[in-house]
Formats: structure tokens, C-alpha cells, sequence
């Protein structure tokens, strides 16, 4: 069998998480579980495919995501579908679907969940990979803008990622804010298109703000000189950006302002940043977010001001490495089987002790005495109970403290006690 077609292959780009990995994963999700909640957030679930119109305006045509990156297919009715590459739309589709927004305001969420895109593989870079995220709906900020964003730094500390924050202002789209600046951009742009890389000339008349997202040389250094957006924005945009900085100041989070962060799509206004992390390499964003005033009106629905963030669970993984949280199998007590006629016995106990909150387990692999002790060293249970014949005989076992080596004789009813920690 060819690697490529070896049905025992992940295909490219997919990733099996694997104990003892997936048990930082798991550490990760309790911790953006308690930490989002603890802020009013509560969990939503939406579908891992939409139909494709979502995407299309709820990400932007113009973006290289939809364009390039979607895994889309028809299904058996005709439709077309996608799989989601981000969660933002979903959520913000689901918000309107079930009038959450005529509620008590904002809706606060958080999700975690896998994303799909059809990008090149490499470290960090998945096909599907996960991400956790929050989004707040129909407050209009500035306070929001900085809750959520503390929230985003202080979950990557607590995961044991240092994170480097960047924030910018990309204004509103109106003439005397973003649509003007977008203007003298564009102006710029024409007037130095001949530095610009080739392939990077189409965004000028498309997507010009995206021009900064540019990974190619001649195109960085034109933007070096490009005109910024924070000389440009309106009042209203300028004294929202202050403010949203001034609380991040109170409460100590530290950030840079890189007037380079941008989203380049109308729907997006106002509050835009970026999260990094040191030994990442090239894919060193660990997360990114801003406010989408306007996703909602793209949706089809009202106007509904929004902010949030996406952060990549694979990177953070990967950036904290064993400073991040971690969770292993908690089992307390290992109850060895001496002989056949205690098999039964050992189920039962192991069985009665889980009910009563105690981790447990016994050996399903028919190992002798020796190999059971053994194998109670390796599920890390602080206890052995050891049934024998003549513990079967008397009601008892032989508890024995793994980590002191002391053992004595307790009775059965006993054990859950004496094992609680
Ligand atoms: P984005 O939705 O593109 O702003 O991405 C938010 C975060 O998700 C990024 O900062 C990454 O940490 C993570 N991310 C995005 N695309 C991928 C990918 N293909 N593989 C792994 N993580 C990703």
C-alpha cells in the first residue's frame, strides 16, 4: 500500500491528538470553559457545515479563506455546503436564526471546535485544526472591546502562552473614516504598483487594506510607507480606539498599537488585534479578533454590533508546550485481582468505588500478580487493593499506599474511605 492511499493514514493536513496531548487539550477546554463563564459567556454549539452563503458573506468574497481555502461540496439535494472554516458567521447566523438578539443584550458566547481549510500544511498549520473562541453580540463598546479582549490574554497566560498583543482601530466605512482612508491608500498603491508583487496588484482594487497581510517582501516594504488608518479615522472611531486603551491600561494588560493589524472587509469596524506567541516560528499568531458591526446586516439580519476572537488551540498547544495545563487519568486506586475467583470481586469493588467519585481499574489482560502491580504503577493510583483468597474469605483487602509502601488489611466497606482524597 502507497503511504498516500494507506487507509491507516489521517489524511494531509489532519492531525489524531493523542494521549498525553489530548489531555492538554482537554485541560485547555476546561480552562476556556471556566474562564468564559466565570465572565457570563455560555457555550454554543453550531453545525461543523453551513451552507456556503454563510462564509461567502459572512467571511468575505474577497477573502483569500473563501476563495481558496473551503472545503465546499454539494450534497445529495443540490445544495452547497461547507465546512466551516471559522466560527464567527455561524454564530452570528445562529444568534439571528433563534432571535437571541431580542434578549437580554449582549449575547455572550464562547465555542471551541474544529475549523476546516484547505491550506498547505506545515507546523501549526492544520487542515482542521481547533480553535477556541468568544463572541459578544449587540453591545456596541468600548468596555466590551476591552473585556474581550482581557479575556483573550488572560486565558493564553492561564494555558501558559505569553502572548504579545497588538491592537489598531480600522475606523467604520464612512468618507470622512475608513472610506477615505481606503482612498488614499488605494492612491498610494497605484502610484508605487510597479514595487508591488505581482500577485499581490489584485487586492489594490479589491481588498486594499488586505495589502498589509502581504507575506512577500517588495510588497512589505511599499506598505512601510503606505498611508496609516489611524491618521485617518473620525472622532467618534478615535475617542472608541482611546478608550478601549485606556481600560486595557487599567487593568494591565499590556499591548503595542499596530496601525498594520487589519481586517479588510466593510463588516469589520473599530477594534481590530492580534495575539502572538514566541517558538512558533512563521505561524506564530496564536489568535486574532475585532469588532463586525456589519456582519449581521451581510447575513441578511439588522444591524447588530459584534466583537470576539479566535484563538488556534494547535498553536497554543504547541507554544506552551509543558508550561500549560494538563490533566492526566485520575485514577485513585488500582484493585489487583489474586487469582481467578477474585476477578469478579476486583469488577465489583473497581465498579463501587467509581460510583462513590473514586478513579479506578482493574486488569482486563489476565496478567499475573506481579504484572498487575506493575500495571497499577503505570494508571498512577496512589492505591493497590489487593484481593486474594483469604481477603475473599475474610471481606477484606490488602490496601496498600503505592507511594509510602505500607500496607495493611482493611475490610471491603472500608476501602472507598480510606482512599478518598
Ligand atoms: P483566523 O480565523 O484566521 O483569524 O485565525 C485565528 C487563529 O486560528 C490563528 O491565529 C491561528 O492560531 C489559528 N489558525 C488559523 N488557521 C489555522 C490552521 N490552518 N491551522 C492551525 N491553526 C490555525
Amino acid at each position: 500500500m502507497s503511504e498516500e492511499g494507506s487507509s491507516f493514514r489521517a489524511p494531509k493536513g489532519t492531525r489524531d491528538i493523542l494521549p498525553p496531548e489530548s489531555w492538554r487539550l482537554e485541560a485547555l477546554y476546561d480552562l476556556a470553559r471556566s474562564t468564559f463563564a466565570a465572565a457570563g459567556y455560555a457555550p454554543i454549539e453550531t453545525p461543523a457545515f453551513e451552507h456556503t452563503e454563510v462564509f461567502a458573506r459572512g467571511v468575505g468574497e474577497t477573502s483569500e479563506v473563501v476563495n481558496k481555502q473551503m472545503y465546499t461540496f454539494p450534497d445529495k439535494g443540490g445544495r452547497s455546503l461547507t465546512l466551516r472554516p471559522e466560527n464567527t458567521a455561524p454564530v452570528v447566523r445562529a444568534v439571528l436564526e433563534h432571535n437571541l438578539h431580542r434578549g437580554p443584550l449582549p449575547v455572550k458566547l464562547y465555542y471551541a471546535g474544529p475549523q476546516f481549510r484547505q491550506e498547505r500544511p506545515q507546523k501549526g498549520r492544520y487542515r482542521e485544526f481547533f480553535q477556541i473562541g468568544i463572541e459578544a453580540i449587540g453591545a456596541p463598546g468600548p468596555t466590551i472591546d476591552a473585556e474581550v479582549i482581557e479575556l483573550g490574554h488572560r486565558f493564553l497566560r492561564g494555558a501558559g502562552v505569553e502572548p504579545r498583543l497588538k491592537v489598531n482601530s480600522i475606523g467604520h466605512p464612512t468618507d470622512d473614516c475608513r472610506l477615505g482612508y481606503n482612498r488614499a491608500l488605494v492612491d498610494y498603491l497605484r502610484a508605487n504598483v510597479d514595487d508591488v508583487a505581482s500577485g499581490d496588484r489584485g487586492r489594490i482594487e479589491t481588498n486594499p487594506l488586505r495589502t498589509f497581510d502581504s507575506k512577500e517582501e517588495r510588497t512589505r516594504e511599499v506598505m512601510s510607507g503606505a498611508p496609516l488608518i489611524t491618521e485617518h479615522l473620525c472622532p467618534d472611531c478615535k475617542a472608541h480606539f482611546e478608550r478601549v486603551q485606556e481600560l486595557l491600561r487599567a487593568v494591565g494588560v499590556p499591548f503595542d498599537v499596530d496601525p498594520r493589524i487589519v481586517r479588510g472587509l466593510d463588516y469589520y469596524t473599530r477594534t481590530a488585534f492580534e495575539l502572538t506567541a514566541g517558538g512558533l516560528g512563521s505561524q506564530d499568531a496564536v489568535g486574532g479578533g475585532g469588532r463586525y458591526d456589519g456582519l449581521a446586516q451581510s447575513l441578511g439580519g439588522e444591524y447588530l454590533p459584534g466583537i470576539g476572537f479566535a484563538l488556534g488551540v494547535d498553536r497554543i498547544l504547541l507554544a506552551a508546550g509543558d508550561e500549560g495545563p494538563s490533566r492526566r487519568s485520575q485514577v485513585d486506586v488500582y484493585v489487583v485481582a489474586a487469582g481467578e475467583d477474585a476477578a469478579g470481586p476486583a469488577f465489583a469493588l473497581a465498579c463501587r468505588l467509581r460510583a462513590g467519585g473514586i478513579g479506578a481499574e482493574i486488569d482486563h489482560m489476565a496478567r499475573g500478580m506481579k504484572g498487575q502491580m506493575k500495571d497499577a504503577d503505570r494508571s498512577g493510583a496512589r492505591w493497590a487493593a489487593i484481593i486474594g483468597p483469604d481477603e475473599l474469605a475474610a471481606g477484606e483487602v490488602t490496601l496498600k499506599d503505592l507511594k509510602e509502601g505500607l500496607q495493611e488489611r482493611v475490610a471491603v466497606d472500608d476501602v472507598e474511605g480510606r482512599t478518598r482524597s
